[in-house]
């Protein structure tokens, strides 16, 4: 199997059977605007199959597999937004690794990148655990949730702009959805920096007339309504950015301890 059917039980997995499922943007753009839960959406997400490149890479990846987790059956489906019902904290990456969250079914977790993140969110208190292995792990999010801006695994880490458009709904309407609640968002990166701001408008963010260029703890705010909101820059942890250094743990911590002053 090329990937895990819906409902058949692993940890985690929001959607069933019977979800419905987005065959092209057009359905992204309609089943996203009528989730009126967190948990319909996620469950919509997790089987969309609306970019034909990206399902069949991520079918592909699941079947093939690494020699590493040859043994192991690979979730091979998008990889919904997960964390917090309620959270304070959103944190957007890019996409989902395709040995990482493509594996394991949740975002960040099981790859090089997701063990910087989550050790650095358990230092500041966002996480239960300093780890996030595989689903049913016994990871939590303590008033912080993450999503991809592209829920699929793509190749060379590369979604096309199509892809990222097709893909904007799920996040937008995410974003709407914990807008009552939500008083920082981080962006991991340059592409999910890019990848947000059109989520956030569409979401009914306030944005500045001018995009401030990315960087590491470049604030923007950008309110909700009458609630304060902060976007928050932060270099990605790939393997490339924490070997060479640019990117280190007091780094992180230093982003994320900066939004839990901001979150109160
Ligand atoms: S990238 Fe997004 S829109 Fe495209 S198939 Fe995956 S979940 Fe659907």
């Amino acid at each position: 199997m090329s990937f895990v059917p819906p409902g058949s039980g692993w940890p985690g997995d929001p959607a069933t059977a019977g979800t419905p499922v987005a065959h092209d943007p057009a359905d992204v753009r309609r089943l996203a605007g009528t989730s009126s839960t967190l948990a319909e959406l996620t469950a919509r997400q997790s089987v969309c199959r609306a970019c034909p490149r990206l399902v069949d890479w991520r079918e592909e990846v699941a079947t093939v597999r690494r020699r590493a987790f040859a043994d192991e059956t690979y979730w091979g489906r998008p990889v919904p937004g997960w964390g917090d019902e309620r959270p304070s904290l959103l944190i957007v990456g890019l996409a989902p690794a395709a040995h990482g969250g493509n594996r394991t079914g949740r975002i960040f977790t099981g790859d090089r990148s997701g063990d910087w993140l989550f050790a650095s969110l358990h230092r500041c208190g966002w996480a239960a655990q300093e780890t996030s292995t595989h689903a049913g792990d016994g990871q939590a999010l303590r008033g912080a949730r993450v999503l991809a801006a592209v829920r699929c695994a793509p190749p060379a880490n590369k979604p096309t702009p199509q892809e990222r458009a097709a893909c904007l709904p799920w996040m937008a309407r995410e974003v709407a959805l914990v807008a009552p609640t939500v008083r920082v968002v981080v962006a991991l990166g340059g592409f999910a920096w890019q990848a947000v701001w059109p989520a956030l408008r569409e979401a009914g963010y306030a944005l500045p007339r001018s995009r401030p260029a990315f960087g590491h703890g470049v604030e923007v705010a950008v309110p909700h309504g009458d609630r304060p909101v902060t976007l928050l820059g932060c270099y990605h942890p790939s393997q490339q950015n924490t070997f060479t250094g640019r990117v280190t743990a007091p780094m992180l911590d230093e982003i994320f301890t900066r939004a839990r002053s901001l979150a109160v």
